[in-house]
């Protein structure tokens, strides 16, 4: 067995980041362009959490030839991708549901399946609220001031170098004006917090390494059930449901995983791929604990609240793209536009503040976007039309516990310290763990799975 130290886990992982390997998209499915293809690997492997990380770490480790045990806590596998079926006339895609650009592992999976053809482009912004009125693109960037507020959304950020502050003091310091706090709101949500939140050094740092490329896409059908088909299929003999872990005692020879069943799970090796909040949370006893480091990273990655609000209309009220910039929800989206449905779907969705504000609302939060919508659209164009509403809120999930990971501030090497192993014993994935840029994505999640998989079989 080799232990990786900390500088050579960071060479190695340069490796993958730097897209020194091509990261694998028909590899998805073929151990041949891992960049250990030649080695088989047959240790005992124990995958904790049954998302798009630790599923995909878990099928190409078992394609080496490993003895894969895929261990998730809740009664279902897939974990922040979901999907709503017989809500409307088609699938609707809950947690993830956009493809982000195509330089992904992603979207070589979907390519090599045959699925681009059926991609949609997102629609975009749509429809900026500005007081009370809600205004096209072109209205609103002729809107005096607006410039400052549009650079942000155009990414000016990227370009940040200078001392670590909030997205709210940025705002200030480039001049957005309080008529426009609304829609860095909105900026702040997209990135799973609020603009008191993110830390801005951190945060164009992950976008200066991005390499995903531009563009969002839905599947005409759904992104879960491409990773069903294309990812749980092989494994899902491998996945124990209902099996909270809650101990990983790496002290002796062989490691030893219990779950909450009472039961004990010997592994030559463990990748941990739970969401972050578990982690902070300390809902995993490790034995030993942690290093300082580790630790530290662990506490310095960001992860809020997340809630989605499905409604469905019996007319569709509103105009083409999102709607931006809402006080209570300031995205509205409509995850059925231009796909093939008859259907009036509009999703609230909302991080940070505003979603631990709606999050303790309960089922009233749909009146309360219901109300919102009114405003915008006049008269009671959304109460009287609403036909059934359904609330996906993120922060109750026991086992998920918010939306996604984002750069508070100071976080520094924080992703790097939660992605780094415990030589040769334990290995970590999952989006928080993602240093180039992709947390917060499927693929970026897809990713760490990768990284975890190569780390394992480095080990043989
Ligand atoms: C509202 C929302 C919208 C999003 N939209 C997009 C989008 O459009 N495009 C995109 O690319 N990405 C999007 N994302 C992000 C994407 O969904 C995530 O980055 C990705 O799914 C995370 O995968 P993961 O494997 O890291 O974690 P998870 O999917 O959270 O999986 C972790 C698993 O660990 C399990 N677990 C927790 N504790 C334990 C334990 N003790 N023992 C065993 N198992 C445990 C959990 O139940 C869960 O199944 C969105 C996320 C949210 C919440």
């Amino acid at each position: 067995m080799k232990n990786l130290s900390r500088r050579e886990f960071l060479k190695s992982a340069a490796l993958w980041t730097a897209g020194g390997i091509a990261l694998p998209g028909l590899a998805a499915c073929s151990k041949d362009n891992l960049l250990f293809a030649d080695k088989e690997y047959n240790g005992r492997v124990v995958i904790v959490g049954a998302g798009v990380a630790g599923l995909y770490a878990a099928l190409l480790l078992q394609r080496h030839g490993a003895q894969v045990t895929i261990l998730e806590a809740s009664p279902v596998y897939g974990g922040r991708i979901r999907k709503l079926d017989g809500f409307a006339d088609r699938t609707i895609d809950l947690g993830a549901d956009l493809v982000q650009g195509r330089q992904s592992i992603l979207f070589d999976l979907l390519r090599s399946r045959g699925d681009e053809a059926s991609l949609v482009a997102d629609a975009g912004i749509g429809r900026y609220l500005h007081g009370d009125s809600l205004l096209t693109e072109e209205d609103f960037s002729a809107l005096p001031g607006a410039q400052p507020v549009l650079d942000i959304l155009l990414g000016s950020l990227g370009s940040y170098r200078g001392l670590d502050i909030t997205l709210t003091d940025y705002a200030e310091r480039i001049g957005v004006s309080a008529e426009f706090l609304n829609i860095v709101d909105y900026f702040a949500g997209t990135q799973g917090t609020s603009p008191e939140r993110l830390g801005v050094r951190s945060y164009a740092q992950d976008i200066r390494s991005r390499t995903q490329g531009s563009g969002a896409w839905r599947l005409q059908g759904s992104l879960y059930d491409v990773i069903d088909d294309a990812i749980v299929a092989p494994l899902r003999e491998r996945i124990m449901l209902n099996r909270q872990v809650t101990r990983i005692d790496y002290s002796g020879d062989t490691i030893v995983v219990s779950d909450a069943e009472g039961d004990e799970h010997s592994a030559d090796q463990v990748i941990v791929a739970v969401p972050l909040t578990i982690l902070q949370r300390g809902d995993i006893e490790f034995v030993p604990g942690f290093s300082s480091l580790k630790q530290w990273g662990i506490d310095h990655i960001g992860m809020d609240a997340g809630i989605q609000i499905v409604m469905r209309f019996s007319d569709r009220f509103w105009p083409r793209g999102k709607i931006i910039g809402g006080e209570r929800c300031p995205e509205y989206l409509d995850p059925l536009q231009d796909r093939e449905s008859n259907d009036a779907v509009l999703m609230g969705k909302a991080a940070g503040l505003k979603a631990e504000f709606l999050s303790t609302q309960g089922a009233a939060a749909v009146d309360i976007l219901l109300e919102e919508l009114d405003r915008m659209f006049g008269g009671n164009s959304a109460s009287s039309t609403l036909v059934d509403s359904f609330i996906m809120d993120w922060s109750k999930e026991q086992f998920i516990g918010g939306s996604v990971s984002y750069a508070p501030l100071g976080m520094l090497s924080a992703r790097v310290n939660l992605a780094t192993p415990i030589p040769g014993r334990i290995f970590f994935a999952g989006e928080a763990s993602n240093f180039n840029g992709h947390h917060g994505t499927v693929h970026g999640a897809m990713e760490t799975g990768y990284r975890a998989a190569i780390e394992v079989i480095s080990m043989a």
